[in-house]
């Protein structure tokens, strides 16, 4: 049995603009459950401290956002496979005895939106990621278990793009660059990973890596199109996605990991599109 008001919150630094609160508002009265929600500010040097006083105070477990992924997952006891394999943690779970897990959603959030919510395949395709930080880490592992043909790592800083494809190598067929690697290969989905967006800036990709099927895909989600979609579509990218359907599914998965029980996503994506 679950605490009548189990609390729960999202970490990060900045966190004013953080959608969490609401979506698991949406979530805990969808499925009947009680619990609160909050966002919670860390100092940039004090994020085990924080975390620990969250839990003190009785806290169930967090969401960990920008910049703590990585801190999330060196502080945690127990970690997940997902977790494990891109060693970093967007999910924490605080047990009764003050164990502390450590779980990653994010690979699991894009592969529901991209093949449920958007019945994109990924099998067999050529997939650029644009991006080497937390984001993209977190969902090279899962694409890859969806066997593309081939995943090919674009990042600003080269050096953090090849050693990502160097670690997951194992697991399918990687490769990496920087923007001026690209060697004139175009790509049939293409997943922005990059904070860029978020900046209102474009990375430098030339529009000859959009294949005539092209689908382009950015998980920062802001009310108007990100800059990147809209060059997607000004250079012919057939479908153009933004990262709010992401921030749900991903939501959903720590959501059934804390309660035991899956949300439906659907009508929270249109109630927040809304
Ligand atoms: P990180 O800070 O770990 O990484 C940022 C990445 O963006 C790096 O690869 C960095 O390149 C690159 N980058 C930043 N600015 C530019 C620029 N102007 N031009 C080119 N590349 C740039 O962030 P995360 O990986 O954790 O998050 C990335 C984005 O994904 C965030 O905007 C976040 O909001 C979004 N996100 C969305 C989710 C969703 O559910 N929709 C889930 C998780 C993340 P370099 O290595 O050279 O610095």
């Amino acid at each position: 049995m679950t605490n009548m008001t189990d609390s729960y919150a999202v970490i990060g630094n900045p966190i004013k603009h953080s959608l969490s609160p609401e979506i698991f508002k949406i979530f805990a009265q969808q499925t009947g459950q009680s619990l609160v929600y909050q966002k919670l500010l860390a100092p940039f040097d004090l994020f085990n401290e924080t975390v620990k006083d969250f839990q003190d105070k009785g806290g169930k477990g967090l969401n960990v956002t920008l910049p703590f992924k990585g801190q999330a997952f060196r502080l945690a006891t127990q970690h997940n496979d997902a977790a494990r394999l891109a060693q970093s943690a967007n999910t924490l779970i605080f047990s009764p005895q003050g164990e502390i897990t450590a779980a990653n959603t994010d690979g699991v959030g894009l592969i529901h939106d991209i093949e449920n919510n958007h019945l994109v395949k990924i099998k067999d395709q050529r997939i650029l990621l644009i991006g080497a930080g937390g984001a993209a880490t977190g969902v090279i592992a899962p694409l890859l278990s969806k066997t593309p043909k081939n995943l090919h790592i674009v990042n600003r800083t080269a050096e953090k793009a090849l050693a990502l494809a160097q670690r997951f190598g194992q697991l399918g067929e990687i490769s990496a660059s920087g923007f001026d690697g690209l060697n004139g290969e175009t790509f049939d989905l293409i997943i922005n990973a990059s904070s860029a967006s978020l900046y209102g800036e474009m990375v430098p990709l030339s529009p000859s890596v959009i294949s005539a099927h092209c689908i382009c895909y950015d998980m920062v989600y802001l009310p108007e199109a990100t800059v990147f979609l809209q060059w997607a579509q000004k250079n012919g990218a057939i479908q153009c996605i933004d990262g709010l359907g992401m921030l749900v599914e991903q939501a959903a998965e720590s959501f059934y990991l804390w309660r035991g029980i899956r949300p439906e996503t659907q009508p929270v994506i249109q109630q927040l599109r809304k």
